[in-house]
């Protein structure tokens, strides 16, 4: 089929104008060749699994969905366990099996939670058992009528003296707990987050260790009621069965209330934890993840969009990207038109930033639970709020990137061969869990509020990350600043571009502060008054640290003194260098108004931006297959029709639409019943 071998060619073709050496390029977004053989290595080992094959998802409804993801988990748990795989290893399995499974909350929030604030004899008793898998366990906050506000949690925990128990109670009808990934069929344990009361005294939401189902046969103990919310948007989620539970004064033994922080003696006598936040690192931890799964998830959206609008031709625009010397008489492939490579190549620079945050993130929790665990609270309020901020940023252009992707491929970026349609489903609730992403921005909002305040206090105190809010200090030099850029190449500094960011989020975070003093003050009535400020500002911390941490991450690969597998090859570094800059350049063009509001930016500077966005974006076309296939995601991976490596579009969605089930028949379902009674409503008719 002529067609399709120009799908092949075209793809192969473009790969050839790759400058840069691809394995090198992998290597510095994974951390080193080790890391990717790894990654390598354990999305084979799913791959070579039938359980895992994707083949059939999309005809599988909630009920046989969630059958095959219990089948799913168990083997991906023995496969944990026969390998020894650690938790790295674990995160590149879900990620290789790309679907979200009933089991994924034991290893992404029951086991850290209780390891996070068990007291050394919970840890001792429970993460045995859990990490062989004896009892699996899931993560039980949310309610019916309550998600985002924790403090108003309805479940109950009442110390019962006499026994030495708490009492689990759904106190009303909107306590029940739902939404609980694992809980609706799979789990034999939760942690519950339940409001602590003694003596008729409310000591807020603390988390206790329940057994929802017997060990022995798998039904609910007596005072439980639980199961399936059903059916999920977009079909996602489809084989986690989100659970419900309502408790009826359900007895469970004191020690399972988690005590490393907080702790009730047998007499009843509550202590409360050193430090209000120190039971957020489980929810730093499932936050931090999320920054690398998106990293993931949008150079995945971005792989195949890529590799689909190099094959894909319309129109015969005679332009001087046409590729008529070696192509004559064929159309234009779309990724040659601007304004697809406008939409498209920002989000693979976009990708690129993600890993580097992802990492970043990630070395920060390691940093703070090292530091917890010898006491050292320093770090705590900082990687909480960067936490926040970077899930709400992250999660927000991810799933904007990946429906923005499905878009550029035009009619078949809709069909579910694409692979684009399941990742959106399972990527766009990332938005919502984990923390409302408007919600959350509140944190890093409040965060910097104190910082302003040490700023003006003993500005020697304010931590590294947010150190632009002493640019503000002097309100009257702050308001005449202006950006140095003279002529369009002075765009492409990372110092301007770090002073940009650094001025617009002083004035964000100066100007909310005022505004909230006059208003009176952070735990004032109004502070919700606040909320669209409290978004803007996080947002665009988010944006300036993702920004920074790019730039570093270039930066140590291009140093000598770096350990090896953290380098990377001067071509790499060139064109690091130029999705960096495009990667800033683009972020404060989206944002523009930030930067022209206060006169920080002229219109000239406003112009030269465009215009320098616009040389950064054609400078990429050459390089962008090669810049998507270092994302090192094997076709199984992709499990896309459209963004397959060896660019078969047509032929694989051809073959894909084949294995449609109604195909089977050459006369549909339904005909005899209802098709046939109208064409002959008015008799027979021959034509
Ligand atoms: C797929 C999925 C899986 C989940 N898994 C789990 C799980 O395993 N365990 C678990 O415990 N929970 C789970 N959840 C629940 C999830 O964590 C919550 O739904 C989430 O935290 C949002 O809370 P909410 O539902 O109360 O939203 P709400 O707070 O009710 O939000 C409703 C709207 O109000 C806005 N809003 C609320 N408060 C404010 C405010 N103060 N200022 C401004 N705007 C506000 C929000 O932005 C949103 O637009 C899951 C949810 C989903 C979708």
């Amino acid at each position: 089929m002529a067609q399709t071998s120009q799908n092949k060619k075209d793809l192969a073709q473009a790969r050839t104008k790759t400058n840069f050496d691809i394995t090198d390029m992998t290597n510095y977004l994974y951390g080193g060749a080790a890391n990717v053989e790894q990654r390598r290595y354990i999305i084979d080992l799913i791959a070579r699994e039938p359980i895992f094959n994707k083949d059939d998802w999309p005809w599988l409804n909630h009920t046989d969905a969630v059958k095959r993801g219990i089948a799913m988990s168990t083997r991906l748990a023995e496969i944990k366990m026969e390998h020894e795989l650690n938790d790295l290893d674990f995160a590149t399995m879900v990620e290789a099996i790309d679907d979200t499974l009933p089991i994924l909350l034991h290893n992404g929030a029951f086991i850290p939670v209780i390891n996070s604030q068990g007291s050394d004899e919970q840890i001792e008793k429970w993460i045995p058992l859990a990490e062989k898998y004896q009892i699996i366990g899931c993560y039980a906050q949310t309610e019916l009528g309550h998600g985002s506000n924790l403090s108003q949690l309805e479940t109950t925990a009442t110390f019962v003296q006499e026994t030495d128990e708490w009492e689990i109670n759904s106190t009303t009808f909107t306590a029940a707990k739902w939404w609980i990934g694992g809980l609706g069929a799979i789990c034999t344990h939760a942690v519950v987050q339940a409001k602590l009361i003694i003596a008729g005294k409310d000591y807020g939401a603390h988390v206790f260790v329940v057994p929802i189902r017997s060990l022995d046969n798998h039904k609910p103990f007596p005072g439980i009621q639980v199961g399936d919310i059903g059916p999920k948007a977009y079909g996602g989620f489809n084989k986690m069965e989100n659970g419900f539970a309502r408790f009826n004064k359900y007895r469970i033994p004191r020690e399972n209330m988690l005590m490393r922080f907080s702790k009730v003696s047998r007499e009843g006598v509550y202590t409360k934890p050193p430090h209000a936040k120190l039971s957020y690192g489980s929810m730093v931890l499932l936050r931090s993840v999320l920054i690398r799964q998106m990293a993931l998830y949008l150079s995945r959206a971005t792989t195949i969009s890529t590799r689909y609008l190099t094959v894909r031709r319309q129109f015969n625009n005679p332009t001087k990207r046409n590729d008529a010397d070696i192509n004559p008489g064929l159309e234009t492939q779309v990724i040659n038109y601007p304004m697809v490579q406008n939409r498209l190549f920002p989000m693979i620079a976009q990708s690129y930033a993600l890993f580097a945050a992802g990492t970043v993130m990630m070395e920060m929790y390691i940093g703070l639970m090292t530091g917890l665990s010898s006491g050292n609270i320093d770090t705590l309020a900082e990687v909480h709020a960067t936490s926040s901020a970077l899930k709400s940023y992250c999660t927000t252009i991810a799933a904007a990137g990946a429906e923005e992707c499905r878009k550029l491929m035009g009619g078949h970026g809709y069909s579910y061969f694409t692979g684009l349609a399941h990742m959106f489903a399972s990527i766009v609730p990332s938005n919502t869990y984990e923390g409302d992403n408007y919600v959350l921005t509140q944190q890093m909002a409040r965060y910097l509020l104190k910082e302003v305040k040490t700023a003006r206090t003993t500005p020697n105190k304010v931590t590294p990350y947010s150190k632009y809010v002493l640019l503000a200090l002097n309100k009257d030099e702050f308001t005449h600043a202006r950006c140095s850029v003279t002529k369009a190449e002075d765009w492409l500094s990372p110092d301007v571009q770090l002073a940009v960011f650094e001025h617009r989020c002083a004035r964000l975070a100066t100007e909310l502060s005022d505004d909230v003093d006059a208003a009176g003050g952070m735990e004032a009535t109004t502070w919700s008054d606040h909320n669209i400020e409290c978004y803007r500002i996080s947002h665009a911390h988010a944006q300036y640290v993702m920004v920074l941490w790019f730039i570093q991450s270039i930066r140590d690969a291009r140093n000598p003194e770096t350990e090896e597998e953290h380098r990377a090859s001067p071509e790499a570094i060139a064109i690091l260098e130029r999705l960096s800059n495009l990667h800033a350049l683009h972020t404060i063009q989206t944002n523009l108004a930030d930067f022209t509001e206060d006169a920080y930016f002229n219109p000239a500077q406003c112009q030269s931006l465009r215009a320098q966005v616009k040389a950064l974006v054609a400078s990429i076309a050459d390089q962008a297959v090669g810049l998507v296939d270092a994302f090192d995601h094997p076709d199984f991976l992709l499990a896309s029709a459209l963004g397959a490596s060896d660019g078969d579009a047509y032929q694989r969605l051809w073959d894909k639409a084949q294995t449609e089930p109604l195909n089977r028949r050459e006369v549909c379902d339904g005909y005899e019943e209802y098709i046939r009674p109208l064409l002959k409503k008015h008799g027979e008719l021959k034509l």
